[in-house]
Order: structure tokens, then C-alpha cells, then sequence
């Protein structure tokens, strides 16, 4: 498989370009973490192919994605939250998993536990620079009571042996990758991410091989596509995810613009334009009646930098996305209407890449 690394994509592969850019916004920002709190922390509920349950979701503090620091994806500044010196020591790690278990027990009543953990990295928990192997399974053993744990990764890091640490624990167990798009060149070309469909699918094998599933992760609206071509790519890309054995379930997640990216500098000079909610309702009521669970969780809704409709209607949809995600019943987007749906259609018929934004 491919590896992740500067060396690898300097070499006239097409990315250089891209690449060279991200790496001088990243270096633009300048505040430090410690290593010892996790960058976020949350409860919530989630929808399992076991049902929807309780879940604590914990974003560890590590030293970041490999990839972001050849460059890296158009729209992620996630690695502009990782610590100075790009590693955290196996006891800084375990300090921020205590952190977690503390917010929890705070939250919950005494005696209750979130039935689900989900740990996401700002890059790839089975990569072991960013989380070692002692790291990785002290974690599955602090979690062996619960029933189910999501781990996020790129696809290269998906091997077996390093997720026997938790199924062997008894946990269901997932991988959530970022494959963003299942066209290739989409992938490649407006969001700078170097694997390949075939990559993807080789990983869902990996994981299927020791009972493990995995939860593909879209990205709907890439710079450089139009409203209507970002709806097409996500309709087909679900389709195609939901194709492959062993992914289970797919989160379509609209762009928002982060800072420090490529796509804030286009938002920022007037050519970039976050999706309509309206097409987020589009792809999962059209996409409906495949073989997986499909989510959406649009952050940052109704504001400018992230999925938004016209700002009268905006609170309405993005219920209608939350119901949808725990029932995946595509008759709760019938219940919605507004005036500005005239607007997006205009957007999805006239708008062309070499035209963007069409409106705000
Ligand atoms: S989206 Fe993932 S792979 Fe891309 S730069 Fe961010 S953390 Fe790395
Ligand atoms: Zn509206």
C-alpha cells in the first residue's frame, strides 16, 4: 500500500503543487497544546448496527497527521491543534484517556457508562508514531466493558494484529476512515488525499478479517466542485461504499471551512461556498435504500462557514438530518420546505466550477 510521507509525494506526483501551498498556510499558526488534555471531548448518541446508543466521543492529542505535515488535505486543520515536537509519550496519552473518563463520569449517572467509544486522533490512531502499541493496547483494556469502540485511521495502518487489542477484549470494533470520496480523482485532486478506492476496499478485507467492521467517512463538497457536481459525488460515493463488505455504515459530513486550510484561503477570496443543507437532505433521502446506515452530521450548520441555506430555514434541516440519522427514515425531509429551495435549485442547475459561488 501506499505510504504516507513528504519524501514519497515530492516526487512530480501531482500533489507537489498542492501540497507546497498547504504547508505554507500550516505554518501560519502558532499556538501549542498540552499534551496531557485531549483536544476535545463529548457525549452523545450514536446510530450502531446494534441500535442507537450512548456514546463518548474523544478527540486524543497526538502529534498529528503524517500526511498533514507533508501538506495534506485542502480542508483539514486539524493538525493546527496537535502538540509541538509531533509525538505524545504513552503516559501523556493515558493522562488525556483519564480526562475522558472523568468528563463521562461526570456527565452520566453513577454507575453508567457510554455503551460506545469513539477515538479520533487528528490523524490515524493505528498509525504507531502517533499512538504506540502499549498506547494502543492499554486503551483496549481500559474499554473492555464497554460493548463497541470506533478507532480512526487512514487505510494504510489497518492491520489485523492492531485490531486483535480490542477484539480481543470482546468489543465490536470499527474503523472509521476518511476516504472522503470513492472517485479517485476527486480525492486527489480537490482534496490533496493520496490513496486510492482500491486502498479503501483493501482495508475493509483487512478489518472484515478479524471480525471488525468499518465506517467510511465522506467529504461533501471538496473545493473545485460545483453544488451539483459535489451531489453526484457523494449519491454515487454511497453507493459504492455501501458496495464494499465489511463497511457497515457511512457519515457524509459537509465540508466546513477550517482555519489554516486551502479552503479558507478560497472562502476567504470569494471562491468557496460551503453545501447547501438542502443538498445534504438531497444525497441521504436519494440514498436511502442501500445496504448500510447512513449518517450525516453537519458542523457548524446555518453559519457561513459551514453547510448553511438561506438562515430562516437552517435550524429546521439540520433536525431533519439528526432524525434521519437515528431512524433512516427519508419521509422526515418531506416535512421541511422554504423559499430559499428555489435559490438552490437555480445553484444545482446554472452553477459550473469556473463560476463559483453562484450565491451565498
Ligand atoms: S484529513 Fe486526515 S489525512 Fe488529511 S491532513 Fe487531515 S488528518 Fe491528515
Ligand atoms: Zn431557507
Amino acid at each position: 500500500m501506499s505510504q504516507p510521507s513528504p519524501e514519497v509525494y515530492e516526487r512530480g506526483k501531482g500533489m507537489d503543487a498542492h501540497n507546497e501551498v498547504m504547508r505554507e498556510i500550516r505554518s501560519r499558526k502558532d499556538r501549542t497544546y498540552d499534551p496531557h488534555e485531549p483536544t476535545r471531548v463529548w457525549m452523545d448518541e450514536d446510530n450502531t448496527p446494534d441500535g442507537v446508543k450512548q456514546s463518548l466521543t474523544i478527540i486524543l492529542n497526538t502529534g498529528g497527521c503524517r500526511w498533514a505535515r507533508a501538506g495534506g488535505c485542502t480542508m483539514c486543520g486539524y493538525v493546527a491543534e496537535s502538540v509541538e515536537g509531533g509525538s505524545v509519550a504513552h503516559e501523556a496519552l493515558m493522562d488525556q484517556i483519564q480526562v475522558c473518563l472523568d468528563h463521562e463520569a461526570e456527565q452520566l449517572d453513577d454507575g453508567e457508562t457510554a455503551e460506545l467509544i469513539k477515538i479520533y486522533t487528528s490523524g490515524s490512531f493505528l498509525d504507531e508514531r502517533e499512538v504506540g502499541a502499549e498506547t494502543r493496547a492499554a486503551i483496549g483494556e481500559t474499554f473492555s466493558d464497554r460493548e463497541r469502540i470506533v478507532v480512526e485511521s487512514l487505510p494504510d495502518f489497518v492491520e489485523r494484529e492492531k485490531l486483535e487489542d480490542f477484539t480481543s477484549q470482546g468489543l465490536e470494533t470499527d474503523v472509521a476512515i476518511g476516504l472522503e470520496t470513492a472517485t479517485d480523482r476527486v480525492r486527489h485532486d480537490c482534496v490533496n488525499k493520496y490513496f486510492d478506492f482500491s486502498d479503501f476496499e483493501d482495508a475493509c478485507a483487512e478489518a472484515g478479517a478479524v471480525g471488525a467492521g468499518v465506517k467510511a467517512y465522506l467529504l461533501m463538497k471538496p473545493p473545485f466542485l460545483s453544488e451539483s457536481e459535489a451531489v453526484e459525488d457523494m449519491k454515487s460515493s454511497i453507493r459504492r461504499c455501501a458496495d464494499v463488505d465489511h463497511c457497515h455504515t457511512v457519515s457524509m459530513n459537509p465540508t466546513n471551512v477550517q482555519r489554516y486550510t486551502m479552503v479558507d484561503e478560497l472562502y476567504f477570496n470569494g471562491g468557496y461556498r460551503p453545501p447547501w443543507l438542502w443538498s445534504v437532505a438531497d444525497v441521504l433521502e436519494s440514498t436511502a435504500d442501500v445496504d448500510a446506515i447512513v449518517v450525516s452530521d453537519p458542523v457548524g450548520h446555518g453559519s457561513d462557514r459551514g453547510a448553511h441555506n438561506c438562515g430562516e430555514c437552517d435550524d429546521l434541516v439540520q433536525k431533519a438530518i439528526k432524525d434521519f440519522d437515528l431512524r433512516q427514515d427519508p419521509t422526515v425531509f418531506s416535512q421541511v420546505s422554504c423559499e430559499c429551495e428555489g435559490t438552490w435549485d437555480v445553484v444545482i442547475e446554472e452553477e459550473t466550477s469556473y463560476s463559483m459561488p453562484l450565491a451565498r
